[in-house]
């Protein structure tokens, strides 16, 4: 209408708003490539079981070191890719990449979980059930190894489908996690709908909650919550000690975040896990 035509003329006429639309086209273009040539990789972040004490898994996050335009952040062509419904390669790539590296630390008698992060809207693609089964299968992972958080949980909206996705997914074993939770469209609603076993905080909670005391109660009341459902709480952000002290007396159970260990290629992950050889772990 009138108003969009307005606002698309005046978009197209602003040249640092027009050089971002190049941006991301271009973005797009390339990261089928991207994958293929390998550009694209994963870093492992360590995730901490707080009551014992110890590294339990990691989440796997998208890496794009472009040729030229270097370190491509995932906000960037994440988003990108799934408003253009480039989405589902990227994800294969992923899931099969971390699916083979928890695969192989398991075999080494390391218990080990995996996160990946799924974009809520490839819960309605009807073969993915199917890709992830196969893959579980390829690389003899137990499904209670993998975890996929849930990101954009606001495009499940009312999407059936998706619903039945997630309910065959917990059949078969896997873990559901609610990503970021507390911001955008992760609404109690969502908490009642979706079968989560986990409850990851948003880190914009986390890293303030020290310094403002309604963070703070949206930690505890979220902790409390979680609990009362009979699910895990992960706090994601946990930048500091004090942070991860102040987690541990309200009782949460999952830390994430620079203070536990910042995003590291697999060598350095294998080397956290103190597995002996690295061979056959990539
Ligand atoms: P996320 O899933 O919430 O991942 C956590 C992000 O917080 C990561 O940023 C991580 O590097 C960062 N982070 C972790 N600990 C700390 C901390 O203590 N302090 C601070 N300031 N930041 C911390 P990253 O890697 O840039 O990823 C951004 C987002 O991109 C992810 O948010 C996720 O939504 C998305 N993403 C990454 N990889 C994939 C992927 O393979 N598939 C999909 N669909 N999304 C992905
Ligand atoms: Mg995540
Ligand atoms: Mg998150
Ligand atoms: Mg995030």
């Amino acid at each position: 209408d009138e108003a969009w035509n307005e606002g698309l003329r005046w978009k197209l006429h602003d040249p640092a708003r027009q050089e971002e639309v190049n941006w991301r086209v271009s973005l797009l273009g390339e990261l089928d490539q991207a994958i293929d040539q390998g550009e694209v990789w994963l870093a492992y972040q360590p995730q901490y079981d707080i009551k014992r004490g110890q590294i339990i898994g990691a989440e796997a996050l998208a890496r794009w070191t472009h040729p030229h335009k270097g370190p491509i952040s995932p906000s960037e062509f994440v988003a990108a890719a799934e408003n253009n419904g480039r989405i589902a390669k990227l994800t294969d790539f992923v899931l099969d990449r971390a699916i083979g590296a928890a695969a192989a630390v398991n075999r080494r008698g390391v218990p080990f979980q995996i996160a990946v992060n799924l974009s809520a809207r490839l819960l309605s693609d009807r073969d993915l059930l199917d890709r992830i089964t196969a893959m579980l299968a390829a690389h003899d992972l137990d499904p209670r190894h993998l975890t996929l958080e849930l990101t954009e949980t606001a495009t499940l909206q009312d999407a059936d489908s998706g619903l039945a996705t997630l309910d065959a997914l917990t059949r078969l074993g896997v873990r559901i996690a609610i990503d970021d939770y507390g911001t955008g469209l992760s609404t109690l609603d969502y908490l009642k709908k979706i079968p989560a076993n986990e409850i990851k905080i948003d880190q914009s909670f986390v890293k303030s909650m020290r310094v403002n005391r309604s963070d703070l109660i949206m930690v505890q009341s979220t902790i409390a919550l979680a609990h009362s459902l009979g699910r895990t709480v992960v706090a994601e952000g946990v930048e500091d000690k004090q942070c991860l002290d102040e987690l541990t007396r309200m009782g949460c159970d999952v830390a994430q975040g620079f203070a536990i260990g910042r995003p590291m290629g697999v060598r350095e992950l294998i080397q956290r896990l103190q597995i002996r050889s690295t061979r056959r772990v990539a």
